[in-house]
């Protein structure tokens, strides 16, 4: 495993391997790795002959900025974690990665107005500014971006797509704790007990799933109640969009591809979670 943390470094590896031939994965993070990204990783091992993984807490996509500063910050542990997986591992320092000035901007269309577009704004422009930076440095034939993320990786697609990038992105499934709380390099700011209640977010949805009835906002209203009973948990929003468009339906019979998307405050950490329906 080699690290590096200059573009310039990051370019000259980049060269050798793609000079060797074979295909190249890349799984971008944001650090304070755990189970999720490494099944990503473990995923792009298997699909190619190197994998690439950057490890890079991006300012630009924080809209808050409480939340940036007490994001977890693990190198030391992450490296060790992912050793025998990736080839390469990108850890720029933010002055590294933003010598060239943030000054890019995306429109996603109606991608960004919903969910996670109002509710951080901003978040999904800084999105697309460091991915494509890096698919950029990294060229890679596939990146890996999970689930748990539903909309960003509608966003990757569609960057992906306006900037005619080559590479392929492949979607991963949502890797849990055994309590079903979806992992997330936040959990580790939850308190034990705020832990133990968050996993009722997954429990919840799954009960979602289970009713008698296809009325959007019947489903909704049974989220909202439940989640309101779990002392610590505040709803932000619960939303049950076309999977495809992410625009809201009304009926679960209204798109072929159906998913509930959650974000939810346990204590002071803002966590998000998504179900499918269909
Ligand atoms: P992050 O470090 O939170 O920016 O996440 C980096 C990548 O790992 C993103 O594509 C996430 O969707 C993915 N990821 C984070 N948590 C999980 C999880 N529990 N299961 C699967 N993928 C995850």
């Amino acid at each position: 495993m080699q690290l590096v943390t200059t573009i310039e470094e990051l370019k000259n590896a980049m060269a050798q391997i793609h000079a060797a031939g074979g295909s190249v994965g890349f799984v971008p993070t944001m650090g304070a790795l755990h189970e999720g990204h490494l099944s990503l990783l473990k995923r792009s091992r298997n699909e190619n002959k190197f994998s690439v993984c950057s490890i890079f807490v991006n300012p630009t996509q924080f809209n808050n900025q409480e939340d940036l500063v007490k994001y977890p910050r693990t190198l030391e542990a992450d490296l060790q974690l992912i050793e025998n997986y990736v080839d390469v591992v990108f850890a720029p320092s933010a002055e590294e990665v933003y010598r060239e000035p943030a000054t890019e901007q995306y429109d996603f269309g109606d991608l960004e107005k919903v969910m996670e577009g109002p509710s951080r704004p901003g978040h999904f422009n800084g999105v697309g500014i460091i991915v494509r930076r890096l698919l950029d440095w990294v060229q890679p034939d596939r990146a890996y971006f999970g689930e748990k993320d539903f909309q960003q990786i509608a966003i990757v697609k569609s960057l992906v797509h306006q900037c005619h990038i080559q590479s392929e992105i492949v979607p991963c499934p949502i890797v849990r704790e055994p309590s079903g709380l979806a992992l997330s390099s936040r959990n580790k700011r939850l308190s034990e007990d705020e832990r133990a209640k968050a996993a009722n977010i997954y429990r919840i949805l799954r009960e979602s799933t289970e009713l008698n009835t296809t009325r959007v906002e019947d489903i909704q209203a049974f989220v909202a109640k439940e989640i309101a009973k779990v002392d610590i948990l505040k709803l932000e929003y619960y939303a049950i969009v076309d999977g495809e468009t992410l625009q809201p339906i009304r009926d679960l019979r209204d798109a072929d591809s159906v998913v509930g998307c959650i974000a939810v405050y346990a204590g002071e950490v803002r966590l998000i979670d998504n179900i499918r329906y269909k």
